[in-house]
């Protein structure tokens, strides 16, 4: 297999692992290896084509959601479904640990077993910011893999420019009531419960507050699935409709909500580098491999020198975002700033390189990788098209290439002499 000739990751990075995400990253490796990829491999037997999995009304397949909810929960109880967090909640990993641990869920594809990481409607690091209520009550669940909570800052009207968002939050008794529309929330279709933005009582712009709602609640009316290019059900919106709340919904401090948003975002940036590396890996394996099996006009088309070619800038482009991220992640994790309550210009500009770089390049990647099959590559069997979608999703959530282009250019304005 293409996994054993191509370690993964190479050995001289392993030196910038600490400790304890040198361990995490040898007991992902495993579970991936002896407890993830053999689930997968039974349920690709009876499911052989699970690329356009849903039900009738768009959501994930039952058994296919079922399959993410094993595999976050197998996960959990191995101490590996969130090593980001602090803990007790995770392991405590640094930004570089988690990209090598990402990486090595990433680089078997997206067949499943991604799902052993916590990602978007999973613990994020603003549980740091949760009550003791919310974090006595539904943390627990959310934590074992058990449930997800998805986060709803995008509206309709206001996407990118967030700090505009329209829902409400109305003071009203030992409460508040909340009104407005979300929509393009990853895992609303499925989540039992979402963190709400929402402006209280009048706050200007920017002055936002999180509020931890269930989805249960009386006002609350989940939309349609929103099909996105990655045609996974688990996209969709809800509306609100003076759905009365609590204190104890409240995440953080009133009008403090902003920062949250960051911190979220934030981290889902970052998020990118082992991404990138690990489908980036798996598309230039699989391309390689192919390339020397093939033939046409009597030898391997890895001698055709086009997409000898081919190969070369896939590799290029695969080494560039590896060492890229490395160099931005270990500098993130240096000021350790990135996803705390004071990021810096450096942090900003930093995470939107490594954001643009890695969804521009495994764009390539994964559009080489296709074109190196030939027809083969666009089957939904092979695994490509589907990393090829997603690629091309990564550039529009947490920030579009524009909002981070923007970013970039604003902090080397605002940082003066340290950009480079
Ligand atoms: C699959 C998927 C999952 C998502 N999951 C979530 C989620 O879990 N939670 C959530 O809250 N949201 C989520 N989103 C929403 C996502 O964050 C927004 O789509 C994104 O922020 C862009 O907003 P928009 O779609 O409204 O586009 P707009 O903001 O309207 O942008 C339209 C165009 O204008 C450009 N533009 C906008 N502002 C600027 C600027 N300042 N400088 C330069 N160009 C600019 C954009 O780059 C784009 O080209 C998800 C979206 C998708 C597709």
């Amino acid at each position: 297999m293409s996994e054993e000739r191509t370690p993964d990751p190479p050995a001289d990075s392993l030196d910038r692992l600490s400790a304890v995400g040198a361990d995490a990253l040898v007991r992902m490796r495993s579970f991936i290896s002896d407890v993830a990829l053999p689930r997968v491999e039974a349920f690709e037997r009876e499911r052989p084509d699970i690329a356009f999995a849903l039900e009738s009304d768009g959501r994930l397949d039952e058994s296919v959601y079922a399959l993410k909810l094993e595999m976050q929960q197998l996960s959990a109880a191995a101490g590996l479904y969130c090593p980001h967090l602090a803990p007790p909640d995770g392991l405590g990993l640094g930004l570089v640990d988690c990209m090598h641990v990402q990486e090595e869920v990433f680089r078997h594809g997206i067949r499943g077993q991604q799902w052993a990481l916590a990602w978007t409607e999973g613990p994020s690091p603003i549980v740091r910011h949760w009550n003791a209520a919310a974090r006595d009550q539904i943390l627990p669940d959310f934590l074992a893999g058990r449930t997800a909570v998805c986060l709803a800052l995008t509206e309709p009207e206001v996407g990118s420019d967030f700090p505009a968002l329209g829902t409400t939050a109305t003071a009203d008794g030992a409460g508040w009531r909340l009104t407005g529309e979300k929509h393009l929330i990853t895992g609303a279709p499925q989540a039992e419960f979402a963190q709400v933005f929402a402006r209280v009582d009048d706050a200007p712009r920017g002055e936002l507050t999180c509020f931890l709602i269930s989805l249960d609640s009386a006002g609350v009316r989940r939309g349609p699935v929103q099909q996105t290019i990655m045609a996974d059900g688990q996209t969709g919106s809800f509306s609100l409709r003076d759905v009365w709340v609590d204190e104890t919904a409240l995440v953080g401090e009133i009008g403090g909500g902003q920062a949250l948003a960051f911190e979220w975002i934030n981290w889902a940036r970052t998020r990118r580098g082992g991404m990138a590396a690990g489908l980036g890996r798996h598309c230039v394996n699989a391309a390689v491999d192919y390339a020397h099996e093939r033939k046409a006009y009597g030898r391997p088309i890895v001698e055709l020198g086009s997409v000898g070619a081919l190969l070369a800038d896939m590799v290029i482009d695969l080494e560039t975002l590896r060492a890229l991220a490395l160099e931005l992640l270990g500098r993130l994790d240096a000021r350790g700033t990135v996803l705390g309550d004071a990021v810096s210009a450096a942090d900003r500009r930093d995470v939107s390189i490594l954001k643009s770089y890695c969804d521009d390049t495994l764009y390539r990647i994964a559009d080489s990788a296709i074109q190196v099959q030939g027809g083969r590559g666009l089957l939904t069997t092979t695994g490509l098209e589907k990393i090829f979608r997603v690629a091309r999703n990564l550039k529009i959530p947490a920030g579009t290439a524009e909002v981070q282009r923007a970013i970039i250019a604003r902090s080397l304005e605002a940082s003066g002499s340290d950009h480079p």
